[in-house]
């Protein structure tokens, strides 16, 4: 049992530092990013290629550094009550765009006055927004995206957002490593975004359940306890 307390008080230093670190790679990525930015601007540069690259590959590890913060902050946790189809509605409306861009038909269906649940707002828009852009992420390939986003109440007082979508799936060897940090299947994927959701549910005393089938699509159901 001491020997369990000094090994999660090493993980617990081990996290600091290393968002520490983060922290402070952020500031010369910050003037290197400031130069490549005028280099991707002139156009007439021999290097104007390489510079678009370089920003490319900044922007990336910036968005590495910013979602490992988002996993080692021991951020804190101020809960209200809410309802949650007013918090998918805004994550959706802020997807609108992207939905449009790459022809995806969403749909939206819940009863009206669900009941609320207790939690931190901006968390969980992060994780609907992790779970919507890997659906869409997912049915890139397909001639019909069709996202189905669906909240209801279950049988034991609890609440469930289900989010569907009809893209590739997951096979059974890809869907044990999914919640491992920086496991990823695509090119330009972090590999953070189900780590990040999952530590957010566990948080909210909430869990997430996957149902998937190889070519047929992806369920994925985050199910909040009713306040
Ligand atoms: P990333 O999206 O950066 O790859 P994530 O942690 O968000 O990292 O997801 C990890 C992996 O889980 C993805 O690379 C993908 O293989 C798989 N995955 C997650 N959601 C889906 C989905 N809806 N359909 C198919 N694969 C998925
Ligand atoms: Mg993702």
């Amino acid at each position: 049992n001491e020997r369990l307390t000094v090994q999660s008080e090493k993980l617990k230093i081990a996290g600091e530092l290393a968002a520490g670190m983060a922290h402070e790679i952020r500031n010369p990525m910050t003037v290197i990013s400031g130069f490549t930015q005028m280099m991707v601007k002139d156009t007439q540069s021999p290097y104007h290629a390489y510079a678009t690259i370089i920003n490319d590959e900044i922007n990336r590890i910036d968005l590495i550094i910013e979602e490992f913060l988002i996993l080692s902050k021991p951020h804190l946790m101020i809960k209200e009550p809410f309802a949650l189809e007013a918090i998918v509605e805004e994550v959706c409306a802020l997807m609108q765009e992207s939905f449009l861009q790459q022809h995806v038909q969403s749909h939206i269906t819940y009863e009206p006055n669900c009941p609320k649940i207790i939690g931190n707002k901006n968390q969980l828009k992060q994780v609907f927004v992790n779970i919507i852009k890997n659906a869409m992420e997912a049915m890139e390939q397909q001639v019909h995206k069709q996202l189905n986003i669906t909240i209801k109440e279950t049988a034991k007082r609890e609440i469930a957002v289900i989010i569907e979508d009809n893209g590739e799936g997951i096979s059974p060897d890809i869907l044990a490593h999914i919640y491992e940090p920086f496991f990823t299947t695509k090119v330009s994927g972090t590999g953070l975004g189900m780590i990040i959701s999952n530590k957010i549910m566990r948080e909210h005393h909430g869990y997430i359940t996957i149902d998937t089938t190889v070519n047929k699509g992806t369920t994925i159901t985050l199910t909040f306890p009713i306040l």
